[in-house]
């Protein structure tokens, strides 16, 4: 056997570990009884520690240590030279942190979760701020392990977005603050409420959403045979090879779960387009997280939300909530699209949303270049809060306590989601051009060619090119804001007269 086969051979033990963990996690998100939650939470924490053996085993170090002598990866082709190169990377990011160090970052976080949930409870960001500062400190030493660029933050941001660093972030983000800014400035002086009314005092059966819903997974594209559709709180994908399995949530009060659905079987057509070769491949990943929240947005948001969705949608729509058949298509597709300044990021609409990680970018960078202490943060929020939207939180729930990412450590996860909308943006430009007739294509209800475009440009390559490298191959360019200010501008300046 060779020593890539080697390589291969390990790259599918820590595949199987992790699809059981995946498996474990989906479970306890969706069906496990209550009473479960210790013995299950025993069981993931004992199989991750095996796949953490496993990624940091000698016998890894040596198959890669061969694999990277001059020689010998000379003799590679480009297929396995990324192979190596990923793994490589997999490897150093956990090989360099102590055991210890580990050991400590899962304590924390158990203990930084559940704090955070009583503090946001019951609106008291004091009972989470040392748990916060712990947090910080822990993720600047893991830093200082892993390695950067030329700045701690950069080691955290990689670990989401593999060659991104604060600065490349910075580099986008600032600009796109100012135009996004101008545009929220320039939406609210209208003062106008487009599709008003439109969802009040309506009820919507829940049994009737979920068939509409698993309608739509499956006209776009969502393969049931290697999938399912179940209910969790917060709605989640988990991709195990072959068993792609989406979530969604309802509330009888709008129809808000149809988008989450495209947005989750986005998520789902993603994981279910790497070839079946690849499973268990150094490859056969995703590219990034930004790369996973691009293909999720482009179905909620891109094709979901568009006007001719909305032609495709109606009758449909019509016909299962008959209370909506008294407003026109224009109205509804209207009411989907409002921007309004919001404290909770997770109800932002298109518009705004961007700001809101803006936000959060700007004061982790500040703690992790000691420019901003963590008992500041909550002001901070405030401020700019203000800046941006023009309103301010005064229940720390509604502002620096609402989202779960720093009491589990997850510093640098935030841009990922804002630069999975610039992603899909640049992207659907290019699909738009490249694909005939795309607009008459989807107000027909017809998605083969859009899935087809996203598989054989996208997913079908797995991690074999970074982001960077796959948005240049895409489009011709590097990422840049102004693919998402232009369509944002071409959307809601007719919603808006502006
Ligand atoms: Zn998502």
């Amino acid at each position: 056997m060779s020593t890539y086969d080697d390589l291969l051979e390990i790259s599918n033990e820590l595949n199987n570990v992790q699809n059981a963990i995946y498996l474990l996690a989906w479970d306890e998100r969706t069906y496990m009884p209550e009473g479960a939650v210790e013995g299950r939470s025993e069981t993931i924490s004992d199989l991750s520690r095996i796949y953490h053996r496993l990624i940091t085993s000698d016998r890894l170090k040596k198959v890669l240590d061969e694999l990277n002598k001059e020689s010998v990866n000379a003799e590679l082709d480009d297929l396995q030279k990324a192979a190596v190169r990923e793994m490589t990377r997999d490897f150093e990011r956990r090989y360099n942190i102590p055991d210890e160090l580990i050991k400590e970052m899962a304590k924390v976080s158990s203990k930084a979760q559940a704090a955070w949930e009583k503090a946001r409870e019951r609106s008291d960001f004091e009972h989470f701020l040392p748990h916060l500062k712990k947090q910080v400190e822990l993720k600047k030493k893991v830093a200082e392990y892993i390695g950067y660029e030329s700045e701690p933050y950069d080691a955290l941001v990689d670990s989401y977005e593999p060659g991104f660093t604060a600065k490349k972030i910075k580099h986008i983000f600032d600009p796109m603050k100012r135009k996004l800014s101008t545009l929220v400035k320039e939406i609210l002086e209208k003062d106008i409420t487009p599709g008003k009314g439109v969802f009040d005092d309506k009820k919507f059966e829940i049994e009737k959403q979920k068939k509409l819903c698993r309608e739509l997974a499956e006209i776009i594209g969502y393969d049931f045979h290697h999938g399912r559709l179940d209910e969790a709180v917060h709605p989640f994908t988990m991709g195990m090879d072959d068993d792609v399995r989406i979530t969604n949530r309802y509330t009888d009060e709008n129809i808000s779960s149809l988008f989450s659905l495209l947005h989750e079987s986005g998520h789902g057509i993603y994981e279910q387009g790497i070839p079946e070769e690849w499973y268990g491949h150094p490859l056969g990943q995703r590219i990034s997280m930004g790369y996973h929240e691009s293909q999720s947005r482009m179905w909620e948001n891109f094709v979901g939300r568009s006007r001719e969705f909305m032609s495709f949608l109606y009758p449909k729509l019509t016909d299962t909530f008959p209370v909506l058949s008294d407003h026109e298509e224009e109205n509804i597709y209207q009411a989907i699209n409002r921007v309004e300044p919001s404290y909770i990021r997770v109800e932002a609409d298109e518009v705004t949303y961007n700001l809101h990680i803006a936000l959060r970018f700007d004061i982790e960078l500040g703690m992790f270049r000691d420019e901003l202490e963590p008992h500041e943060t909550q002001e901070v929020w405030k401020d700019k809060m203000d800046k941006y939207f023009g309103i301010v939180p005064d229940d720390p729930a509604k502002g620096v306590l609402q989202d779960v990412h720093w009491s589990s450590g997850d510093f640098g996860y935030f841009p990922s989601y804002a630069l999975g909308n610039l992603y899909a943006a640049q992207i659907y430009k290019t699909a738009s051009d490249e694909i005939d007739n795309i607009q008459e294509r989807i107000a027909n209800g017809e998605f083969t060619e859009v899935k087809k475009w996203l598989n054989e440009n996208i997913h079908q390559h797995g991690r074999r090119y970074r982001a960077e490298e796959m948005t240049k191959r895409l489009t011709g360019e590097s990422l840049s804001e102004d693919f998402y200010i232009d369509y944002l501008k071409g959307k809601y300046g007719p919603i808006y007269g502006i």
